[in-house]
């Protein structure tokens, strides 16, 4: 009876761990944590009926999970012999924080290890309110995309996350925020990877985040950012979830933009932003367009104009984007930040085309806080594979 108990505990986890390798569906998904935010609310209830068990917990546990992150949840009003079984079957406690680096504007960098040894960068952004932050979330463990000005290209692309092990960024960036005394109110998939490329697991983790009572996350709280992966974006449209789309442009001609991001060799600027076009009919809320400015690179009036021009009449919002140096990029170029007068000039000739522009904010700059940087400084050579 104990042996069968047993095989139907480890038959569950085994069947979760497999639907997490499934969601995770990059070919070079090996291990990924077996842990309570890997799970929907059903599974949680098939489970804990099979260990005799009322299912009806299943969203009591997962709810305590995503309020404190514990993984223990013996805490929570159930039964003690419950408690034991998720303690065995769960033994994680979320992701642990390989190296946690503090900007002197609050701004919070963690590296959090995955259960396979591999690491990942998750960053916690304080709001200008007191009492709210946004985190930055990576989808992928390095990233294939080749951007040449991105620390994280020059890692190479090592595999998919999970939901879990997204869901579990989320997690641990709530804990750092309410231990700053704020509330995490947005995400954006920013950090390491192309979100699109790893669409199932990215949209499972959004459905926990923000969906299902479980993260409590708005959907329009949650932003998908893309270099302009076309089918992706229509996938995402497709998908039906309300989310915001944020794309990086970061130059209004494909010459320039090919040499920045080799992904615009095979999507053009028309065709990304007929995507966005599509996304935004669809979701009735303007799409972000992304734009970095590089001094002497994209950064000049007639770029500007070109930018205003491609986006006059789209109603789409224009962030540019402080370049925060990481080193020569891929092709040996050493990119610079522009100047705040190019920046402000840059953004007054959009402004004069009658596009909505935000100048964001350098964040985390006394610390590694550009995507990648953390953890190409810490990984050992086993993780970090050469540039593709
Ligand atoms: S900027 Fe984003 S998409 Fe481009 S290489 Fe870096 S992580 Fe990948």
């Amino acid at each position: 009876m104990v042996l069968l108990a047993f095989w139907i505990s480890r038959a569950c986890v085994t069947r979760w761990f497999s639907a997490s390798l499934t969601e995770g569906s990059g070919s070079n998904v090996s291990r990924v944590p077996v842990s309570l935010a890997d799970l929907e609310p059903d599974a949680l209830a098939s489970c804990l009926e099979a260990w005799g068990f009322n299912g009806r917990h299943a969203g009591r546990i997962l709810r305590a999970h995503y309020r404190t992150g514990a993984a223990d949840s013996s805490a929570h009003r159930l039964p003690e012999r419950l408690g034991d079984r998720l303690r065995e079957a769960f033994p994680s406690p979320g992701l642990p924080v390989v190296r946690r680096q503090v900007a002197t504007d609050g701004t919070v960098k963690l590296l959090l290890g995955l259960k396979d040894g591999r690491t990942v960068e998750s960053v916690l952004m304080p709001d200008f309110r007191a009492d709210r932050a946004a985190g930055c979330l990576s989808s992928q463990v390095g990233c294939a995309m080749g951007c040449d000005f991105c620390a994280t290209a020059r890692s190479g692309f090592d595999r998919d996350l999970a939901a879990g092990e997204i869901v579990e960024q989320f997690l641990a960036l709530r804990r750092e925020a309410a231990g700053a005394g704020r509330e995490l109110k947005t995400v954006v998939f920013m950090g390491m990877g192309e979100p699109l490329l790893n669409l199932p697991a990215v949209l499972a983790a959004i459905g926990r985040i923000a969906g299902n009572h479980l993260g409590g996350l708005g959907w329009r709280q949650v932003t998908v950012s893309t270099v302009g992966i076309v089918p992706g974006m229509d996938a995402l449209t497709e998908s039906g979830l309300n989310v915001q789309l944020a794309v990086s442009l970061h130059a209004p001609d494909d010459v320039t933009r090919a040499r920045l991001l080799p992904m615009g060799r095979r999507y053009r600027i028309e065709a990304i932003l007929a995507a966005a076009d599509r996304f935004q009919a669809a979701r009735r809320h303007p799409v972000v367009i992304q734009y970095c400015l590089l001094r002497d690179v994209n950064d000049g009036i007639h770029h500007a104009e070109s930018l205003g021009n491609l986006l006059r009449g789209r109603r789409m919002h224009l962030n540019l984007l402080p370049y925060h140096p990481t080193g020569p990029g891929l092709q040996g170029v050493p990119y610079r930040s522009s100047t705040a007068e190019a920046m402000a000039l840059f953004a007054a000739t959009v402004r004069r085309q009658g596009i909505v522009t935000h100048v964001r904010r350098s964040r985390g700059c006394d610390i590694d806080a550009a995507c990648g940087q953390l953890r190409r400084q810490t990984a050992g050579p086993a993780e970090v594979a050469a540039p593709k």
